[in-house]
């Protein structure tokens, strides 16, 4: 079977870098073996999903470079979910449960001072229909769980039952299904939890590979029975280690600070976001890739490190800037034009100023000092004003090429006696209302004599 992974994100918020590593991680696995991509919203809870959240999170994907091959919604697919359910329940490998939280809690701590593990002791299972009835007829209505494969004939007396998978992640994985609770597939309300829509998606999505965080490990064990309950076999599984904040917190769609959207606002580079993304908290050196190829070519999922990555903004600053940097002019070209950066001017433009700025946007406060003239004018001493002057009155006519500017100031020195620092620096706030930037002599033939000479000092 030709590979088929999901990215499966509820659509309760807009998508964070965290979340791109998990899609990313999907995306390139599948790219690398020709496989499909499907983006399936895990929307059931709709209270708080939002039609307008997966939209934006399509847009967000599509900027990433990510093209699912098939969308699909679980809001949309509610019958299969309750036939899967009848289908269990027939089986008595879906019971209700009628237990409130308090109830659940005290038990719980019962069963820690009896030294038992904390879990979930089925006494639901122990109902006969009278009781059932009568507590219906309280008012009360059930949720449901599923009896988890983890006993020989009586399910009061559970054994070790480890499942294994080998992660493509992570290798070899155990979890023992005795030390967890029956998963809760149906709430009191009659809405599905994520669990029993996502492995019957699965199955009827023919997923090869579910990969995710690993926050989700101990859920693949259950997962794993589950598929085994519907009579499928289980795909194989990639937990890949969270990315959290330099704080140390976990990312969240609900703070939105590191969102995808939030991040191209602020003018990072697609690319920054997705090298960071991927290669962060693994083998790999972090370095910008320019383009998915590259980033395939280095992306290795098994040399992912298996404690949390602590992502820090400077970082994907930087690789942003290097993106920035290297971004050749036919690649910046239609962005800029959107920017008002276009001409025959344009490309020399770009690529006098690529290697001076942060974000592809910072181009345009360059656009209008070239244009316009700095938009301020700096302040000067007697002493330079008299300078600027002297060497205004040496500026060669035009046209300017590259040259211009080293025969300009080889003549303003030799008139004027001043070198280094004392004659640039004046004359870059001259030109330019700062006192750093680009190369002078890649900026001055983008410059006008004539405006220049009007703002004499
Ligand atoms: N909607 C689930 C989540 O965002 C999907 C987990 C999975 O990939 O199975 O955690």
């Amino acid at each position: 079977m030709s590979v088929t992974v999901r990215f499966a994100p509820s659509p309760t918020g807009r998508i964070h870098i965290g979340n791109a590593r998990t899609a990313l991680y999907n995306w390139l696995f599948s790219r690398k073996a020709g496989g499909r991509f499907i983006l399936r919203f895990d929307d059931t809870d709709s209270a708080r999903s939002r039609r307008e959240f997966a939209e934006a999170i399509e847009e967000d994907l599509r900027w990433l470079g990510i093209e699912p091959d098939l969308v699909v919604h679980q809001s949309e697919r509610f019958a299969r979910y309750e036939e899967a359910a009848a289908g269990l329940r027939e089986r008595g490998l879906l019971y209700p449960c009628y237990e409130t939280a308090q109830e659940l809690e005290r038990r719980r701590k019962v069963r820690l001072s009896r030294r038992l593990p904390p879990v979930y002791g089925r006494e639901a299972l122990k109902l006969d229909d009278r009781e059932r009835a009568q507590l219906e007829a309280e008012g009360r209505k059930p949720h449901w769980r599923f009896l988890l494969p983890n006993f020989d004939d009586d399910p009061f007396s559970p054994r070790r039952t480890e499942i294994h998978w080998e992660d493509v992640v992570r290798g070899p994985q155990t979890v023992d299904l005795a030390s967890m609770s029956d998963p809760v597939l149906i709430r009191e309300d009659g809405t599905f939890l994520y669990t029993l829509p996502s492995v019957v998606d699965d199955i009827a999505l023919g997923i090869t590979h579910v990969i995710r965080g690993d926050d989700h490990i101990t859920n693949t064990g259950a997962q794993i029975a589950l598929f085994e309950a519907l009579g499928a076999q289980a795909p194989a599984f990639g937990h890949h280690n969270l990315l959290i904040a330099a704080d140390g917190e976990g990312l969240s769609k609900r703070t939105g600070a590191l969102s995808l959207a939030g991040l191209r606002e602020a003018g990072i580079e697609p690319m920054a976001v997705a090298s960071l993304a991927v290669l962060l908290g693994t083998a790999q050196a972090v370095s910008a890739c320019e383009d998915m190829d590259a980033l395939a070519g280095r992306f290795d999922p098994a040399s992912t490190s298996r404690s949390p990555a602590r992502f820090d903004v400077d970082e994907l600053k930087a690789l942003n800037r290097s993106i920035v940097h290297a971004m050749p002019f036919e690649k910046a070209a239609a962005r800029l034009a959107a920017l008002g950066i276009a001409g025959p001017r344009a490309e020399s433009f770009w690529n006098a100023v690529r290697g001076n700025i942060e974000t592809l946007a910072d181009a345009v406060e360059w656009w209008r000092i070239v244009t316009e003239g700095p938009p301020e004018t700096a302040t000067f001493s007697q002493e330079d004003r008299a300078f600027l002057r002297a060497a205004f009155a040496l500026l060669p006519e035009q046209p300017w090429n590259h040259q211009t500017w080293h025969e300009w100031t080889r003549a303003v020195k030799a008139q004027t006696g001043r070198g280094g620092r004392a004659l640039f620096k004046p004359l870059r706030l001259a030109l330019t209302g700062r006192d750093s930037g680009p190369e002078l002599a890649d900026l001055l033939p983008l410059l006008d004599r004539e405006k220049i000479l009007a703002r004499q000092p």
